[in-house]
């Protein structure tokens, strides 16, 4: 009889099988090479794996995986376990269908993929907000075109853009570390990339190491550089990776966490905890305190406008849910391409290079979109249930959900 352990492997050996098909799918591998060199030596259909997927599915849905009484934690990480891999299959079951031309409606897609859907939100919200911008944001045009303006004073010139990022990432670091125990070799490398459709990117290597990539096809705002520290870095994602090898990979021998594939519910609650690194990291009031005398001085910007700056993106951080609207209506064929770009210049105040980027980001990665908003709401509320305004409470629960195979559904 098959035990959980055979079957998380036959499940790495699917996702890495699935990766000629879609060159976006496998984020991240570092388990072994000969795993990788079977199923490139004997390549196989998308036909054929569904139906490898409908099998191991069966084998898990028969399987007991009953615990010795007492065994509390353990029986909880087991049964966690099994759920994720059973989430994690029947995501991959869709994104074959998907990869053979089914197009499902934007949440069934989203709950298929990421077990979670993002609820519609209607212009209104959003209007809410652009108009208290309208009435904050000086001068001629419009509200689009003066926050743009306004924007554009806090450019990281190319030139300061390594120091700025170096110094935010080492201040999310240094916080970090002293919150939550990591290995002492876990590192990472820092690059500037142009021609992708997203800002940043965390590629996990294994061994405790990650490639951050930050795109600098459009000019890079200075909120961005501790916002991709946390995010991409720490406590985002490269720490979520590093605490998953550590704990799950090296202790416990779960190799399904040596493969990442990028269209599945992990996603969700990686993106999540990812958006809420930075106020793990920096709480609003020591975050401006940090940009204002730190960051903006390497950045070469005038400091005494921080506090104006931080008021502006905090308004317009709530408009981060038009996103979300403009992706479920452009899949859900209400809007066209320049639809969608119009809807998110007026209700995401998006310039319109950056809604276009958006735009081709949402034709790349469909539904992930939700694993932003979505993923965050859920992350926050579960951390604020847990810990509620206890910040090392906090801090050891992220940590543990960093060290967990949870998923959405255990969130609720
Ligand atoms: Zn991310």
């Amino acid at each position: 009889m098959a035990s959980l352990q055979d079957i998380a492997q036959q499940y790495v050996a699917l996702v890495l099988a699935v990766g000629p098909h879609d060159p976006d799918y496998v984020d991240a591998y570092y388990g072994p090479p000969a795993w990788k060199a079977a199923f490139e030596a004997q390549p196989r259909t998308l036909t054929e794996l569904g139906l490898e997927v409908d099998q191991i599915l069966r084998r898990l849905g028969s399987l007991d995986h009953s615990l010795p009484a007492g065994a509390e934690r353990e029986a909880l990480m087991s049964g966690w376990r099994k759920t994720f891999l059973i989430k994690q299959l029947g995501a991959l079951r869709t994104h074959l269908a998907g990869l053979q031309g089914l197009r499902l409606p934007f949440d069934e897609e989203s709950v298929a993929l990421y077990d979670a859907a993002a609820p519609a939100r209607a212009e209104g919200e959003f209007q809410v907000v652009v108009d208290v911008l309208d009435r904050a944001l000086p001068g001629a045009g419009t509200v689009l075109d003066r926050y743009v303006a306004f924007r554009s004073q806090f450019i990281v010139p190319p030139e300061r853009l390594s120091r700025t990022f170096e110094a935010a990432i080492g201040a999310c670091r240094e916080r970090t570390v002293r919150a939550l125990p990591l290995p002492a070799s876990e590192a990472f490398t820092l690059e500037f990339v142009t021609g992708k459709s997203w800002s940043g990117y965390n590629w996990y290597q294994g061994q405790f190491r990650s490639l951050i990539q930050v795109n600098t096809d459009l000019p890079v705002h200075i909120d961005r550089a501790l916002d991709l520290a946390a995010h991409e870095g720490y406590p985002g994602h490269h720490v979520h990776n590093v605490l998953l090898e550590q704990h799950l990979v090296g202790e416990r021998g779960w190799m399904e966490f040596t493969v990442y594939p990028l269209f599945s519910p992990q996603s969700l609650v990686a993106e999540g905890i990812a958006n809420c690194a930075a106020d793990m990291a920096f709480p609003a009031p020591e975050r401006l305190a940090f940009e204002r005398d730190v960051l903006f001085p390497l950045a070469g910007l005038d400091p005494s406008t921080a506090t104006r700056y931080a008021t502006v993106s905090a308004l317009v951080e709530k408009l981060s849910h038009a996103g979300t609207e403009a992706a479920r209506r452009l899949l859900d064929g209400r809007l066209d391409d320049e639809g969608a770009v119009q809807w998110l210049e007026e209700y995401a105040l998006h310039s319109r290079p950056r809604a276009e980027q958006r735009v081709r980001f949402i034709r790349q990665y469909r539904s992930y979109v939700i694993n932003y908003t979505r993923g965050r709401e859920l992350v926050e509320g579960w951390l604020a249930r847990t810990s509620g305004e206890d910040r090392a409470r906090r801090w050891a629960n992220l940590g543990d959900l960093m060290s967990s195979p949870r998923l959405a559904s255990s969130l609720q």
